[in-house]
């Protein structure tokens, strides 16, 4: 294939050729060279205010989603940055590949010129020329010790290329972006950072408590590993501190990581939220926005339920949480410091019937894991 591109402002102005695949390098002039394939596209706000209107159903204001694509502007911006340099330190310590690079940008802009003269030239002659310039190059960089890959551009998420959008669809890392803008209140990812399975450790569980542990942390393994392909819900429970919390965002830590769209909350905050905009008139749009993004996200974590004052209101929106996520396949860890007997008792029999027909039950037990910690820093500040 060989396109003729006018790059806008954003980029350069530079004429450039580009032949091959489109998401290979072969040529670029010198200053613009590389060749985004149709991933990165340059801003273009009426582009990006159609998308919001047709495609967002999660209610980010305008400011919101401009902050979110200035952040990709910025990721885009860093890995061109980081990538020029690589360039620059490749022409210094690789005799001749600067040679070869000019001479591709050369080749490739007369023939440009000539072509828009109106010349009628054999595409081919050029395309190979190209071909076997960038295989010199190639050779040279791999003989001199890089790795292939050294002058290729870097993306913090590759799936996007840092666009935030795959096609027309917003990619994953996008859907969490929107989730941490719109509902982190309790700051997952800074929750992921003490809360994580590098941080779990079994010295604070013995016995029977010891067993259990280490049961939950198999079956959280499973759940990780199978997530996407099989689907699970877990229902944690056990008396205050014994790792519930910890265990659910160790889960959310690693699905993050994956690339999983994870919505965490408090039950507390949850039913806050719930409530606010359910008796607030404003807010149909944003209400609907809400359930949109609480049936549909991969992961929903509900965190020591039972803490909430628990209302009829509370009981049935419950229910249609854990009911539609069920219908739709998508999975809900609840953790609680309730028995079982006191979930159907608080709640209803209908919730009940949910939880211990599609959840896998996950009993903790032992001390108070975050008194013992509490005790342990004391002592050691009043030692110092
Ligand atoms: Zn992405």
């Amino acid at each position: 294939m060989i396109s003729l591109n006018w790059k806008n402002s954003f980029w350069t102005t530079k004429l450039s050729i580009c032949i091959g695949e489109s998401d290979q390098i072969i040529h670029m002039s010198s200053t613009l060279y590389y060749w985004s394939g149709g991933g990165i596209r340059p801003p273009r706000n009426t582009y990006r205010v159609k998308f919001f209107k047709e495609n967002f159903r999660m209610a980010l204001t305008n400011a919101q989603y401009d902050a979110i694509m200035h952040e990709y502007e910025n990721r885009r911006s860093i890995h061109r940055q980081e990538l020029e340099e690589r360039l620059q330190s490749v022409y210094e310590s690789v005799p001749g590949y600067k040679e070869l690079d000019e001479e591709t940008a050369s080749a490739s802009v007369d023939f440009g010129k000539r072509l828009i003269a109106g010349e009628k030239l054999d595409r081919s002659i050029l395309k190979n020329k190209l071909l076997e310039l960038s295989r010199q190059k190639q050779l040279l960089l791999i003989e001199s010790g890089y790795a292939p890959d050294f002058l290729e551009m870097g993306y913090t998420c590759q799936d996007c290329r840092d666009t935030g959008y795959i096609g027309n669809e917003k990619c994953h890392c996008f859907r969490q972006k929107i989730i941490e803008t719109l509902y982190d209140k309790s700051g997952l990812r800074i929750l992921t950072r003490s809360c994580n399975f590098r941080k779990m450790t079994a010295k604070y569980y013995q016995g029977e408590d010891l067993t259990r542990f280490l049961k939950a942390k198999e079956v959280a393994e499973d759940f990780i590993n199978n997530f996407g392909s099989d689907y699970q819900n877990l229902f944690i429970y056990g008396t205050v501190g014994t790792g519930k919390s910890f265990l659910s965002i160790c889960i959310a830590d690693e699905l993050l990581r994956k690339g999983h769209s994870v919505l965490y909350f408090s039950s507390l905050e949850l039913f806050k939220l719930l409530s606010r905009n359910t008796f607030d008139n404003n807010g149909k749009q944003d209400r609907k926005a809400i359930y949109d993004d609480l049936y549909g996200c991969e992961l929903l974590i509900i965190d020591d339920l039972g803490t909430e004052l628990t209302t009829s209101f509370v009981a049935s929106e419950l229910f249609s949480i854990i009911n539609e996520r069920d219908m739709r396949k998508r999975a809900t860890i609840i953790t609680t410091n309730l028995s079982l007997e006191q979930l159907q008792h608080t709640y209803s029999d209908r919730v009940f019937s949910r939880v211990t027909s599609n959840y896998r039950i996950l009993k903790l037990s032992g001390q108070d894991i975050r008194k013992i910690q509490k005790i342990a820093k004391k002592e050691s500040e009043d030692v110092k």
